[in-house]
């Protein structure tokens, strides 16, 4: 117990502050994408649109899809009015709101819903299914379960069983030999339940959205609740994105 108490005082309190600070983001970081849309140059914007590896970017209009960015930043060698802002806030509940203007400030027109708040704003369960992907999603999903971030304190749980469950987190594609586990884990969870597409690969197939052996991400399969940007999503995008959609902390306080 003294040991325990010692080593307590010693290292102090290790989880961090976010969300109510701002997280430390490395350097390297690569946010919400920013361009000044009314002074774009047509020809430097279909070059962009050429070197993207997702087709993310739209060569007739100047918007980017963050559901399919896998932030590589090709675009912005290619063209450099496009620039990648520190903005790790990129969770949508609708998937229009994930096509990117370049403006900055952000702010989304989407708070959370009163009816999720209800049911899932003390706790919400969720159950993580791998449906192909690289694996860096999970990655970095499993960080919000560490010291440093503990998501636990947010009500926000990983449980081993789909009947435990309020939520399914999607990571990956969808590949073909997935799709039969995710329909019968999807449908093992009780009503009413939730769709967490997490990462480019989950949203709309991301770099495996031309493989004739994967889906291009989960919408193909069943309803998609929240969006989490990324590849993969920083730990940071997504936990705000998770307490957000459960209403423990609207857009207007955000860090
Ligand atoms: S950063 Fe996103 S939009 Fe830009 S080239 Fe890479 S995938 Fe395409
Ligand atoms: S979105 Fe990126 S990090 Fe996540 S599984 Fe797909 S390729 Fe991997």
């Amino acid at each position: 117990m003294f040991k325990a108490l010692r080593a307590r005082l010693f290292q102090k309190y290790r989880t961090n502050k976010f969300p109510d600070a701002a997280p430390k983001l490395p350097e390297h970081f690569r946010g919400r994408p920013e361009f000044d849309k009314s002074a774009v140059d047509a020809e430097a914007w279909k070059s962009a649109a050429e070197v993207c590896p997702t087709e993310a970017i739209n060569a007739q209009t100047p918007a980017i899809d963050l559901g399919k960015c896998i932030f590589c930043g090709k675009c912005a060698k290619a063209n450099p009015a496009i620039r990648f802002s520190s903005e790790y806030r990129m969770g949508c509940m609708k998937r229009e709101n994930l096509i990117c203007n370049g403006s900055l400030p952000y702010t989304p027109d989407e708070q959370f819903d009163a009816g999720i708040k209800a049911l899932f704003g003390k706790s919400l369960h969720i159950r993580q299914v791998s449906a192909g992907g690289c694996a860096a999603c999970e990655l970095d999903f499993n960080v919000l379960n560490t010291l440093a971030w503990d998501m636990g304190r947010f009500g926000l749980k990983v449980v081993a069983s789909p009947r435990h469950a309020d939520a399914v987190l999607v990571t990956g594609p969808v590949t073909n030999n997935m799709r039969l586990a995710l329909k019968k884990t999807y449908d093992a969870i009780g009503e009413p339940k939730l769709v967490i597409a997490c990462g480019a690969c989950a949203i709309s197939g991301g770099i495996y959205q031309t493989s004739e052996k994967a889906s291009c991400g989960v919408e193909d399969i069943m309803k998609v609740d929240l969006y989490v940007p990324g590849c993969p999503p920083h730990p940071a995008t997504l936990l705000e994105a998770l307490v957000r959609f459960m209403g423990r902390k609207q857009l207007d306080n955000r860090a």
